[in-house]
């Protein structure tokens, strides 16, 4: 039987969509050969990639000024590569530290150009996302890791800078709209919010480029997937065709408007059970909660391994909490059904019933 899975990554995908994926393993299309045997120049390849390609645009309200690109390497490749190819040797970036994702780009950036840390909410475990702060004029771009995923922190509003923010999207990528001309790059791995691992979606304003001095290894330059819209080697294929499904559901859907909508009644339903439980709490602070990835524990943490195993036996996996948080971490996607988070809280409410 299928579980409900609140994993934080690799994370559920629509239902149809590995349906189709599925399908397509067998017959892309109608063609005769499956996608995994398909030339990435072949004319049917080669559509999709350009649909990829566009629909990200459509989703996001892109203009022309942005270039979109799916790459390999994972979001942490990106944490190098954004300081490789934006960042100047005698310049500096911001950048804020909201926990484990933020501090891993951090410490590839140093490599590259000057950091100026502008705020970090280390010393109070990462429960809060900085503010207030001044942000210098002269950086090249202000790096934040929009939705932190082992916190369970988000960005409810940017930093307030006419700087082009630079954003680590991974674990919230198309869960609402975004306003384009504040960023000068983002990038989401694909396992959490979009498709299977192997892909990495990133979004360049092309005026960010061209503007650093070093040479850049032609794999590593962003200008040269840019000229070969992806397909500069053999791209990942079948994990952008996945992203594609995602996407198509999500226009059915109603875009990424309908999708905040929904992402924050799920989210609200949650977190109103979590405050009026008296066995649970919250562990972040509420302005600055995560409506992808809910980080919960129990007031009496000897019940931890009793909560996993009434949660197992309702057939919910994937909630147990990052290690460096402890407790609990649902993280409910966009492909996460309404029906999976009532589960949960039932369970909830039930374990009070038991153990309360
Ligand atoms: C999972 C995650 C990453 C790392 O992604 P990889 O694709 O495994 O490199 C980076 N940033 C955030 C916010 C994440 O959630």
């Amino acid at each position: 039987m299928k579980k409900h899975n609140f994993s934080a990554g690799p994370a559920i995908l629509p239902a149809s969509v590995f349906e189709e994926a599925a399908e397509a393993v067998r017959d892309y299309n109608g063609a005769g050969l499956s996608i995994l045997e398909m030339s990435h120049r072949s004319p049917e390849v080669s559509a999709m990639l350009d649909e990829a390609h566009q629909t990200v645009k459509d989703l996001l309200g892109l203009s022309d000024d942005f270039e979109v690109l799916f790459l390999s390497g994972g979001a942490s490749s990106q944490f190098f590569m954004a300081a490789m190819n934006l960042l100047d040797e005698d310049r500096s970036a911001g950048y804020i530290d909201t926990g484990t994702w933020s501090k891993k780009a951090i410490k590839e950036a140093k490599r590259f150009g000057g950091l100026n840390l502008l705020g970090s909410s280390a010393e109070e475990n990462y429960t809060f996302i900085p503010k207030g702060f001044d942000v210098p004029a002269d950086l090249q771009y202000v790096h934040i890791t929009s939705n932190n995923t082992v916190a369970g922190t988000q960005y409810h509003a940017l930093p307030d800078t006419a700087v082009p923010i630079v954003a680590d999207m991974s674990s919230e990528i198309f869960s609402r709209p975004i306003d384009a001309s504040r960023y000068g790059l983002i990038y989401a791995g694909a396992q959490k919010n979009m498709g299977p691992a192997g892909t990495t979606l990133v979004i360049v304003r092309k005026d960010m480029l061209g503007k650093v001095k070093r040479e850049i290894p032609t794999m590593l330059d962003y200008q040269t997937h840019i000229t070969k819209q992806s397909a500069f080697n053999t791209p990942p294929v079948y994990p952008i065709y996945v992203c594609l499904l995602t996407m198509r559901w999500l226009k059915e859907q109603g875009g990424v408007n309908a999708m905040a909508a929904r992402n924050a009644a799920k989210a609200k339903t949650l977190y109103d059970e979590i405050d009026a439980n008296s066995m649970f709490k919250g562990v972040v602070r509420t302005e600055d909660r995560s409506l992808m990835n809910v980080t919960f524990v129990l007031e009496n943490k000897d019940l931890e391994g009793d909560f996993l195993t009434a949660c197992a036996a309702a057939n919910i996996s994937g909630v147990k909490g990052h290690r460096s948080v402890g407790g609990f971490r649902a993280s409910i996607y966009n492909a996460m059904p309404v029906a999976s988070i009532d589960v949960l809280i039932e369970v909830m409410k039930d374990f009070t019933k038991k153990y309360g």
